[in-house]
């Protein structure tokens, strides 16, 4: 049996109750196998898949907090530390009741080959709580927050963890941990990015993973000989990434005509008004139906289903899911294609299954994995981290121009990469193979530890 098949099934046997997290390792280890048979003799000895695999550490813990009503809550609390053989562990915390220790562990794994695609010094983590902000008073969320650090700081620090936001963690409950972190440690550092301007944030890092989105995006089409420029965009999500996904593909001269949240989706024909639909997610916090009143060019869809993806039945040229794990399905690829569909980039983190990747592959869609294309937004995170070292602050555009460069850096990388294994196109590959060799290079350079 091929070291890839063994260690693979080992992964399964010891983790057999965490879908999301085999699913992940099984995408990345398939992916590699060409560099591991390369090196495979080397590997075995070294245990450089059973340690690539397995976290360096993982953190669960009770998050007690009291409700407006008096009422004591519990919460349950993560942090997996992946790997930080490039640098301190680097990655968003997700608060969202579906989260669990498998959602942690998958987003943890991706994001130690993600965080070194951005060619910048960061090890991967990834933590969370299926605590819901929705619905919550701010003074819910603080206490909830506070509550999630009293615990937390033992294990993060500025050379050490550098947590994030994610899905339900935004600048309001980013500020509550900072504050909570600061009190308890009684020192001011880098510790979460993701900051607010007046305290260590950096400017364009709210823009950072949907803006980087497209500029990936945009340079996959320069190289295919085309544009943005008139084309059709369907875009799933309507929070961080797909918002700003949305304005920068809409100034590049796209059309984008779709949007979705956990209830509902938007075909908007005359294209997404994103002022509209930041006052509707980013100030009111409201559902997607106040956007379709206050649009009449505007039709809403109420979800039938979980596994009701509507906006993938819409005719595009470039679809750009940014909602969630597991969002575009086999039927949704099928559905795209038949629409003649020209290329699927990743804002959300693992959001396509492994058949409906295939399925595009095997179509002829240029398809560009997460871990490559949503990296806008941790690279700008380590950009945040280099300025509160220095003490200074960088403009907009400066900070905007590096994420720009360091996302035509990223697809030229994972385009080299697939080329060099003899699989030009695969975009999948390119993004494991380049990820995995600068982390496995370092490991081996750090001895067993
Ligand atoms: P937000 O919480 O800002 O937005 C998430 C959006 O997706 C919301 O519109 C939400 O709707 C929708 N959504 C969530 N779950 C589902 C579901 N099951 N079905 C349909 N829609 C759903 O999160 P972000 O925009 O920050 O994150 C989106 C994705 O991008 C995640 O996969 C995240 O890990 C990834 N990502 C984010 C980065 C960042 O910088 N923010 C960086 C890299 C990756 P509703 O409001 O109704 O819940």
């Amino acid at each position: 049996m091929s070291y890839v098949d063994e260690v693979l099934e080992q992964v399964k046997a010891k983790n057999a109750d965490q879908p999301e997290f085999l699913q992940a390792v099984t995408e990345v280890l398939n992916s590699l196998r060409p560099v591991v048979e390369q090196h495979e003799e080397q590997y075995r000895k070294l245990a450089i898949l059973e340690r690539i695999t397995e976290p360096d550490r993982q953190i669960m813990f009770r998050v007690p907090w009291v409700d407006d009503n008096g009422q004591t809550q519990v919460n349950r609390g993560f942090r997996v530390q992946f790997n930080n053989a490039i640098g301190p562990y680097k990655g968003g915390l997700r608060l969202h009741p579906s989260v669990n220790l498998s959602i942690i562990k998958f987003l943890g794994f991706e994001q130690v080959f993600k965080n070194s695609l951005t060619t910048l010094p960061i090890g991967g983590g990834k933590g969370g709580s299926d605590f819901d902000p929705k619905g919550k008073s701010d003074n819910e969320v603080m206490r909830f927050c506070q509550s999630f650090m009293t615990e937390l700081y033992k294990y993060i620090g500025a050379d050490q963890d550098v947590p994030a936001g994610d899905i339900g963690t935004g600048a309001r409950e980013i500020g509550f941990l900072f504050g909570q972190y600061k009190k308890i440690r009684d020192t001011y550092e880098g510790v979460l990015t993701g900051k607010g301007l007046t305290y260590g944030g950096s400017l364009a890092r709210t823009e950072a993973t949907g803006y980087g989105l497209v500029y990936l995006t945009e340079e996959l089409l320069k190289c295919h000989g085309t544009d943005f420029n008139g084309k059709t965009v369907a875009v799933s999500g309507a929070g961080n990434v797909a918002i700003y996904a949305i304005q920068k593909a809409e100034s590049l001269g796209a059309k984008v005509v779709t949007c979705s949240d956990s209830t509902g989706w938007i075909y908007d024909p005359e294209g997404i008004d994103v002022a509209v639909l930041k006052d509707v997610k980013e100030v009111k916090r409201a559902r997607l139906t106040e956007y379709a009143a206050a649009r009449p060019s505007a039709e809403y869809h109420e979800k039938a289903n979980k596994d009701d993806h509507g906006v993938w039945n819409i005719k595009c040229d470039v679809a750009l899911p940014c909602a969630t794990q597991n969002e575009l399905n086999l039927d949704d690829a099928k559905a795209l294609v038949a629409n003649g569909v020209y290329a699927v980039c990743e804002g959300a983190n693992m959001p396509t299954t492994l058949e409906a990747t295939e399925y595009l592959q095997k179509n002829g869609v240029l398809f560009v994995c997460g871990k490559a294309s949503n990296a806008g937004g941790v690279a700008t995170s380590a950009l945040e981290m280099s300025q509160n070292s220095e003490r200074l602050s960088w403009s907009f555009e400066e900070v905007d121009a590096k994420l720009k460069n360091i996302m035509v850096g990223i697809y030229h990388n994972i385009d080299d990469a697939a080329k060099e294994y003899g699989m030009e196109g695969n975009y999948v590959a390119g993004a494991n193979i380049a990820g995995f060799k600068k982390v496995v290079e370092a490991m081996i350079a750090q001895g067993v530890c």
